[in-house]
């Protein structure tokens, strides 16, 4: 019997759920929490109308380690997979370390109060983790997730070397809005305003946000200007990767987000910093995500597609390469598959596919790991099978920026 507790019913929660619901060979029980017990409801009722399985549902504050670990104790699932925000990561790692239970998440841990997100605090679980003989799989997303794979397939079977490395993330969506975020808007803004950092011989080389700009041809997309950014598979590609000399993430915008997100900056409602208002304090970010649509709700109306991958150079059999790794997904597709968009679909399919792996045993480990220190093969046999295709190919030149 696996048993699987997902904890946050959102955008992604929703749609690994339902990508379980769909593989009864391997989540024989899943049981769905998150703060609000009527999110969990919701999702239940759309896993039941397309797939005719039921899940069960409970409220939990994931804050609260006590909490958690008692709702852990009840469930008694195998393997507890985090798709709540990334504030709840360490809380939610030590009510398994309390329970006894496996750990996967999608996100790296940020504190709230500090836009800066890192591995290093859920890192310093490793000790805890393998002593307890039990795993923590950490960013098993889109990105980081998939792209960290791209990177071990690519190297273990399209390059003996890699030298660079780019990570193209591309969604070729439109919503219809003039401002909407396609994940959670608090933390999808912090991540876009952060200042950009990359990888280069050795060292991090930072710049200010959204300040580099090149423009690339996405197959099934199309021209669009992407920018360089820092994102959190580059902190674990550099360490797990050491022969990378250069490593770099890009992301593309249209102008309008980028207009709206200014001006929204320059009249301070991107800060994260509680400020006065009426008597009372109020973080303006957690105010602007009020007024925003939620991403959840967006689905239905997202025509296009998105588009990620990574080019690598190197050297295969004594010759220099250059290979692109791609997967290119529908977000009408998506949303008539699960009634989320390909953003929340990109990322919810990965955590279900990370799950089912240590569920059947075969990825497995004592301690913390990311995803690129496991075998790539089942993973990318495994996106082919359920929704997620890819496709690799040389490219005739490295890119030219
Ligand atoms: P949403 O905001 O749509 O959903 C978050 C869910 O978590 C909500 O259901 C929310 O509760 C629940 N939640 C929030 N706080 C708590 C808490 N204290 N206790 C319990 N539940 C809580 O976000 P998304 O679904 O878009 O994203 C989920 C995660 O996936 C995030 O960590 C995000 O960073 C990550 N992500 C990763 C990507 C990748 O490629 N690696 C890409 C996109 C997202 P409620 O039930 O009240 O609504």
């Amino acid at each position: 019997m696996s048993k699987v507790l997902v904890i946050g019913a959102g955008g992604v929660g929703s749609v690994a759920v339902h990508k379980m619901a769909m593989a009864p060979e391997v989540f024989s029980h899943i049981t769905l929490a998150s703060r609000r017990r009527s999110s969990c409801d919701a999702v239940a009722a759309s896993v039941k109308g397309r797939t005719g399985v039921t899940i069960d549902t409970a409220q939990i504050d994931a804050d609260d380690i006590a909490a958690t670990t008692t709702l852990i104790a009840a469930v008694k699932p195998r393997l507890v997979v985090n798709l709540a925000l990334p504030y709840q990561d360490l809380a939610i790692m030590e009510a398994c370390l309390a329970a006894g239970v496996n750990y996967l998440d999608t996100a790296n841990y940020e504190p709230r109060d500090e836009a800066r997100f890192s591995y290093g605090w859920q890192w310093a679980y490793q000790d805890r983790f393998a002593e307890a003989g039990l795993m923590a799989l950490l960013g098993c997303g889109f990105d980081p997730g998939v792209t960290s794979v791209f990177t071990g397939h690519v190297r273990k079977h399209l390059l003996d070397r890699i030298d660079t490395l780019d990570i193209l993330d591309c969604n070729g969506g439109d919503n219809g809005l003039p401002f909407a975020t396609n994940f959670n808007p608090e933390i999808n803004i912090r991540e876009v305003t952060a200042p950009s950092r990359h990888w280069e011989a050795g060292a991090w080389v930072e710049g200010p946000a959204l300040a580099r700009r090149q423009r690339f041809d996405f197959e099934a997309v199309g021209p669009r200007d992407m920018y360089l950014m820092y994102h959190e598979e580059l902190e674990s590609l550099a360490r797990f990767y050491p022969e990378i000399k250069r490593i770099r993430f890009w992301m593309t915008f249209g102008e309008s987000y980028l207009r709206h997100l200014e001006v929204l900056g320059n009249v301070g409602l991107t800060r994260i910093d509680p400020v006065m208002f009426e008597g009372r304090e109020i973080v303006p970010l957690q105010f602007l995500k009020a007024l925003l649509p939620d991403p959840s709700t967006l689905g239905a109306a997202t025509r296009g597609k998105t588009n990620i991958g990574v080019i690598a150079t190197g050297e295969k059999d004594g010759r220099g390469r250059t290979v692109y790794v791609l997967n290119i997904c529908d977000h009408e597709a998506a949303y008539a598959e699960t009634g989320s968009q390909a953003v929340s679909y990109t990322t919810g399919v990965p955590a279900m596919i990370g799950a089912a792996l240590m569920l059947t045993g075969q990825w497995t480990g004592a301690g913390v790991f990311n995803i690129e220190q496991l075998d790539p093969d089942p993973f990318m046999a495994m996106l082919n099978r359920h929704g997620l295709p890819w496709q690799a190919r040389e490219l005739a030149a490295p890119l030219a920026f």
